[in-house]
């Protein structure tokens, strides 16, 4: 016993005396993202993950957390209390300008930009004995909106004013979280849910396996005026056989996922964390079915309203893709 205290003394002391310069400066970046069985949780996963193989040449460690989702993350950024973080391109764009849900708080001026990462769709499931057909199929049953915070329940909202609905409409409104939803659907406490998500998502592919759980179109005229309206929105598709029970593909609409960082990160932590995903460009699309498809054109450019980050500029300017 007496031994080992020494030796851990011993440990104790050497470390401190020892400690080489890059452990001591080492920094801790956070990355903000969403429910852990949906895809920003798996997103910024791979990210840490490839930066953190390089932490030897940055001196950064990188750590997910899992939080309420895109609003919840961009107002945490603002608040000095996450270094990076997923949102939605509708909800980057709203706090950008200080509108809809950012009306009270003012535009974010240091919400910056990284990168894109993959389309994200507006995807609505109904439980197969509820007799869904469309969206409007729910009024006087039981809806889940999101839980606050997240940018599926702003969606949700903009859709159902376009929609002229409201939540009243429904018979129930929850407010479950993703992690919450696909157990709710199957043991028949709601009628269906929505959820802003990439395909394949972990609580999409749960209640279409364990309960047959059926994807409901949302496409018609007041749709169609939202994606002509604003400029996030595009005409998304579920490819058929994506998820099991759901043969045929469902249209809907949609948005980017994309990845955010405040004006107040350094640099050199930006451009740290852009050449990660870069430079293992081919090791990151093959960390999650989502990021398959990916192309860093594409990513650098579409679902970005805020400013790029003067980091990932430089990384971009490198690479000669700007
Ligand atoms: N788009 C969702 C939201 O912001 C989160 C999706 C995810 O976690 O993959 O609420």
């Amino acid at each position: 016993m007496k031994k080992l205290t020494v030796i851990a003394a011993a440990l104790a002391l050497g470390s401190t005396l020892l400690a080489p310069a890059a452990v001591a400066q080492q920094k801790f970046v956070t990355i903000g993202t969403g429910g852990v069985t949906g895809v920003y949780y798996a997103a910024g996963g791979a990210i840490c993950r490839l930066m953190n193989k390089e932490r030897a040449k940055h001196g950064i460690r990188c750590s997910v957390e899992s939080t309420g989702g895109s609003v919840y993350n961009v107002n945490t950024i603002k608040a000095g209390e996450l270094d990076f973080g997923v949102a939605q391109s509708d909800v980057q764009y709203n706090a950008v300008k200080g509108q809809a849900q950012f009306k009270d708080g003012g535009a974010h001026a240091d919400l910056r930009a990284v990168f894109s990462v993959y389309p994200e769709a507006l995807t609505v499931l109904a439980r197969k004995e509820a007799g869904i057909k469309k969206f409007e199929d729910f009024k006087g049953k039981r809806f889940n909106v999101g839980n606050p915070g997240s940018g599926t329940r702003d969606t949700v909202n903009i859709l159902l004013g376009a929609l002229n609905m409201k939540t009243s409409d429904f018979s129930l409104t929850s407010e479950l979280k993703p992690d919450e939803h696909g157990a709710a659907l199957c043991d028949n406490k709601i009628d269906g849910f929505a959820y802003v998500v990439g395909s394949p998502a972990a609580n999409i592919q749960d209640p279409t396996t364990t309960c047959g759980a059926k994807l409901v179109p949302v496409t018609g005229p007041a749709v169609d005026k939202l994606v002509k309206d604003y400029p996030y929105f595009a005409v998304a598709t579920i490819p058929g056989g994506m998820y099991p029970g759901n043969p045929d593909a469902v249209k809907t609409f949609g948005v980017m996922a994309s990845f955010v960082t405040s004006a107040k990160v350094p640099d050199a932590v930006v451009y740290a964390m852009v050449a990660a995903v870069f430079d293992n460009f081919e090791e990151f699309k093959k960390l999650h079915p989502a990021f398959a498809n990916l192309d860093p054109k594409d990513m650098i450019s579409s679902g970005m309203s805020a400013p790029l980050h003067p980091g990932a500029v430089k990384y971009y300017k490198e690479k000669g893709w700007m």
